[in-house]
């Protein structure tokens, strides 16, 4: 390969911030405004125009429940309030088929098999408005179509990121700094160790306009809950280079091709039109952190000493997962964390963590312990316990227990 050394040039930086997020989707806006809510000076950048990330953009519109499947709250914090955001808008969009169950913690309407759960299927577009709404009103700053390219490291600390926009190339000065890239952008340029998966398959969430209606189409080829090949269906994608980005994108628009063409077949009498397509690729997980721990199935009912998170399994009633700090901070530098579809979990636990309601809780736990780093410059884990439990988070060893 051959390779040229650009310029070194100066930047302007970006200064006056404490915290800065990388990536608006649901573990970002959720870590920007706990952080926040911390009395933090917070700079979210995100590179589309849009906030929500695959749910929103990637027309995903189903939050899935904040329970453990049998009816005990798991989740609340941020993600609490931003599922309930989600459920304002939900009446008043019936009108598009989407239904909401009344049992917000899913009691009695949670089990795969069946695929009754509790489902806030919300607006996509609705919800982008209402999360751009939500950042402004937690003082937030944010910042559009810029994409973050780079880390600088001083005196050996993580000092700036580098970030691309209309103004050109700038760094950002911040305390403490948060990868919510959903593909660990900012730990893979820090040199972090991160794994790929390339077991991801063709999905990608449409509306079809039928006969005068909208409807919502959920259309995935079928996936492994390991996250493995076998027992998915071909192709497969990484995700994590832009040849393979490209391809997947390219590929998608002909499977939406083909759905249309099978709907058309069955029904030949009705006008069908692809109405929208998502405007980024639905990859369910590309690059992950990964840290000294990294949480996996076998940590089902574990607690861990320095727990900050706790979640349910979306696919199996019961089951209750700790996360530890561990998953969520790098080796490397005290003031990197990381949250959402990135954290260090593997296989069925990758799965786990990377649905929303579990982004939204991760994006919380890190949003607080980078104020506290930001302002300490240390973390001290009970305090930090404390504090997210007094936010509304849950952090329970006694629920680990519960009879699956
Ligand atoms: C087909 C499909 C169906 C799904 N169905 C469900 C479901 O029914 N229920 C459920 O709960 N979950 C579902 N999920 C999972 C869930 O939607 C995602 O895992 C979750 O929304 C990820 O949130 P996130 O914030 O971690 O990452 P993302 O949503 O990926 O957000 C990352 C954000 O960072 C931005 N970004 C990335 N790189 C950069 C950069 N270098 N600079 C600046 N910005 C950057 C992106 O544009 C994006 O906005 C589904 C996923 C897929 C793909």
């Amino acid at each position: 390969m051959t390779k040229i050394v650009e310029h070194p040039k100066k930047l302007v930086v970006v200064e006056g911030y404490d915290i800065t997020v990388v990536g608006g989707g649901i573990a970002g806006v959720a870590a920007a405004v706990a952080a926040s809510r911390h009395g933090k000076k917070v700079l979210l950048i995100e590179k589309m125009f849009g906030l929500g990330g695959l749910a929103t953009l990637g027309n995903v519109w189903h939050f899935l429940p904040l329970c453990d499947g049998l009816g005990t709250k798991i989740i609340g914090g941020v993600c609490e309030d931003m599922l309930l955001l989600a459920d304002e808008q939900i009446i008043a969009n019936k009108d598009l088929g989407f239904k909401k169950k009344s049992d917000l913690w899913g009691k009695d309407v949670y089990s795969i098999n069946d695929q009754t759960k509790y489902d806030n299927c919300y607006n996509p577009s609705v919800y982008q408005i209402q999360l751009e709404e939500f950042l402004k009103s937690e003082n937030v700053d944010m910042l559009y179509d810029t994409r973050f390219c780079d880390v600088i490291v001083t005196k050996g600390k993580l000092s700036h990121i580098v970030i691309e926009n209309k103004d050109g190339r700038q760094a950002v000065a911040s305390k403490a700094f948060i990868d919510c890239s959903g593909d660990a952008d900012v730990c893979f340029a820090a040199k972090e160790k991160t794994s790929s998966l390339d077991s991801n398959v063709l999905c990608g969430w449409h509306y079809l306009w039928i006969d005068g209606k909208l409807k919502a189409q959920k259309y995935s080829k079928h996936f492994d809950y390991m996250m493995t090949k076998e027992g998915s269906a071909a192709p497969f994608f990484a995700g994590d280079n832009a040849k393979d980005v490209t391809e997947m994108v390219l590929q998608s628009r002909q499977f939406f091709k083909e759905n249309i063409a099978e709907i058309c077949d069955a029904s030949s009498e009705k006008v069908i039109e692809l109405f929208e397509i998502p405007s980024i690729p639905c990859f369910r997980a590309t690059r992950r952190l990964d840290s000294d721990y990294v949480l996996s199935m076998d940590d089902c009912g574990k607690w861990f000493d320095d727990t900050v998170a706790m979640t349910g399994d979306w696919r199996r009633r019961g089951s209750v997962y700790a996360i530890p700090l561990r998953c969520l901070q790098s080796t490397k530098y005290d003031n990197l964390f990381t949250a959402g579809r990135c954290i260090s979990a593997r296989d069925g636990a990758w799965d786990i963590t990377r649905s929303i309601p579990t982004c939204g809780l991760t994006g919380h736990a890190v949003g607080v312990a980078a104020a506290m780093i930001s302002e300490q410059g240390n973390i001290d884990i009970k305090a930090l316990q404390v504090t997210l439990k007094a936010d509304g988070q849950i952090i329970d060893k006694s629920l680990l227990s519960i009879e699956n």
